[in-house]
């Protein structure tokens, strides 16, 4: 990937829980408890609830399929792949969307392939959230308790029935007993940050970001069952730009080199105008701007951008040819 920094996207976001949460810890839980949430200690040696990165990186990521999912057109195949689904193994339904690292692991000669096309040929999914064969642009810290609630109250547990929550749905009949660790109360927050963005995926971002606010995004185990509603608050969106001020929102395709930007694939920018960024603040190299009470009506020509992108991107026939040309 571009070696230099261009720009930066830096959120920080508090997760407030709505119904009962369970992010499932991999470690066997003392206690008894079959599924309990994951725990980390704090500098005082307590054990506190938290939420790791990877499990807020894989919640914006599977949300952010969807939403590319159903700007589909009409008989074009589905823009992004399945991150976990080897070439071989494709079923009906499936056609065409396996994992774009997957593929690339498996051409012989695959570390040949120049990192350019690692990024051009890959879906908008795997560009933005990475894959096997390269990290992507998009990153997060692991999520602790906010200090404001640890001065106000502690983080609330409660077991519950695991069958009884299956019942409703129809599922554990044989009634193969277990019960969960879920939290009923504590808010949490976390730093997003997107690196060397392109314009439609501060888009993308975006629109995942306004409904989780909207508390229509759900985190951990058993969302079918009711698990995992959160709202989510924005606390503060800056964006930073290095070497360059623009007066507009702008990504790559527009900060970079022509040749940088037709190597790499970048996504053109539409011609939508949103409004003149807020004025900005120099950090040494770098420009700092403030998008904390703006950025819906700021993000308006990333979004378009995305609309645009999906309904034009060449995914998967770039890949599949550039495969089948190698083999
Ligand atoms: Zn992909």
């Amino acid at each position: 990937m571009l070696k230099k920094m261009i720009n930066n996207a830096r959120i920080d976001i508090e997760i407030h829980p709505k119904d009962p949460m369970l992010i499932k810890s991999g470690l066997a839980a003392v206690g008894g408890v079959d599924m309990a949430f994951v725990r980390t200690y704090r500098e005082d040696g307590k054990e506190e609830p938290f939420i790791p990165g990877s499990s807020i990186k894989g919640m914006f990521r599977s949300y952010a399929e969807k939403i590319c999912r159903s700007l589909q057109l009409q008989d074009k195949p589905v823009p992004v792949c399945l991150p976990y689904l080897d070439p071989k193994d494709e079923k009906d339904g499936e056609k065409r969307q396996a994992s774009c690292g997957l593929r690339f692991e498996k051409d012989k000669k695959k570390e040949t392939i120049p990192s350019t096309d690692l990024y051009n040929l890959s879906c908008p999914a795997c560009r933005l959230f990475g894959s096997n064969v390269f990290i992507g642009r998009f990153a997060t810290s692991d999520a602790y308790i906010t200090d404001e609630f640890r001065q106000n109250g502690q983080p609330v547990f409660e077991i519950r029935d695991g069958v009884a929550i299956d019942r409703l749905t129809g599922g554990a009949a044989r009634g193969a007993k277990y019960n969960l660790e879920v939290l009923t109360r504590g808010e949490f927050s976390t730093t997003l940050e997107i690196r060397n963005f392109e314009r439609w995926q501060l888009g993308l971002i975006g629109l995942v970001l306004r409904d989780m606010e909207q508390g229509l995004v759900r985190a951990g185990f058993g969302k079918s069952r009711g698990l995992g509603s959160f709202n989510a608050k924005i606390i503060n969106f800056q964006l930073a730009y290095y070497n360059q001020s623009p007066k507009e929102l702008s990504g790559l395709s527009r900060l970079v080199s022509e040749k940088e930007a037709s190597d790499y694939g970048f996504f053109e920018e539409t011609d939508e105008k949103g409004p003149l960024l807020p004025d900005l603040q120099k950090e040494g190299l770098r420009s700092i701007y403030n998008l904390t009470d703006t950025w819906k009506e700021t993000l308006k020509p990333a979004v378009n951008d995305l609309v645009k992108y999906i309904e034009t991107v060449k995914w998967p026939k770039n890949i599949e040819d550039f495969i089948a040309g190698r083999n």
